[in-house]
């Protein structure tokens, strides 16, 4: 899949938000389709397939939240960009939980967003091209069939998002170095270094959550204090090196 003509779904009731994302998108050459609710929402992902999601988070009826989950559970790896008029932390904490891949916070610019979505679509079709030849990768208790888009804990199925996979991926393909918050934000995310950085925190938050065992103290995604992660695959050999 190429990024132009791709299909994008866009659930967001206000008419002149709506107006304007939707020139933009159709004058990059997307195909978009609009829904007022989050019902109607629903209702189109169930009848045609998409690339991306544009889900406002403030929706009368169904909150974006709702449909994430729900989305979620028909398409793990559908790419969704959620868009919340609040700058509270609690908001963006939800949408990134409920399985959204990315957020932007009312107000934002247009060529903020047609960033986004490009990037995100990018993502997604580097994800599919590489997917069929990943191995499954373990580690601890943890297994993740990369190539499928699920992980197994002892707890727990997971299906992964495709921006899971894809920060999975850089934390597997560099075990135990340090990856600066700089560098994690441009190659999972394409964000400069000076985008809103509480998007990697949270996230981080969400795989500690699925895989360690206690994720107030975690033994796989560790934080290194002022630069930024480094993921451990054995804890316990760390331990007896030198
Ligand atoms: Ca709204």
């Amino acid at each position: 899949m190429t990024e132009k003509g791709a299909r994008i779904l866009l659930i967001e009731d206000e008419p002149n938000i709506a107006e304007g994302i939707l020139f933009n998108l159709e004058l990059e050459g997307f195909q978009c389709i609009h829904a007022v609710t989050g019902e109607e929402g629903l209702e189109a992902l169930a009848q045609a397939s998409f690339d991306l999601v544009v889900l406002d988070l403030m929706l009368p009826g169904i909150d974006g939240i709702e449909v994430c989950r729900l989305l979620r559970q028909r398409d793990p790896q559908l790419p969704v960009l959620m868009l919340t008029a609040r700058a509270d932390e609690a908001d963006r904490v939800a949408g990134l939980e409920s399985g959204a891949d990315d957020y932007l916070t009312k107000p934002f610019s247009l060529a903020e967003f047609l960033l986004r979505v490009r990037g995100m679509l990018r993502r997604s079709s580097w994800y599919r091209g590489e997917a069929l030849r990943e191995p499954v990768y373990r580690f601890g208790e943890v297994e993740v069939q990369l190539n499928e888009g699920w992980a197994r804990t002892p707890r727990e199925t997971i299906e992964l998002t495709s921006q899971e996979l894809k920060v999975l991926r850089l934390f597997f393909n560099h075990e135990g170095q340090v990856l600066t918050r700089e560098k994690l934000l441009a190659e999972a995310w394409g964000m400069s270094p000076k985008a809103e950085t509480r998007t990697l925190d949270n996230f981080i938050v969400r795989l500690r959550r699925y895989f360690e065992t206690d994720p107030s103290d975690p033994k796989h995604f560790r934080t290194v204090r002022g630069r930024g992660y480094r993921f451990v695959r054995e804890p316990e050999q760390e331990k007896r090196a030198p």
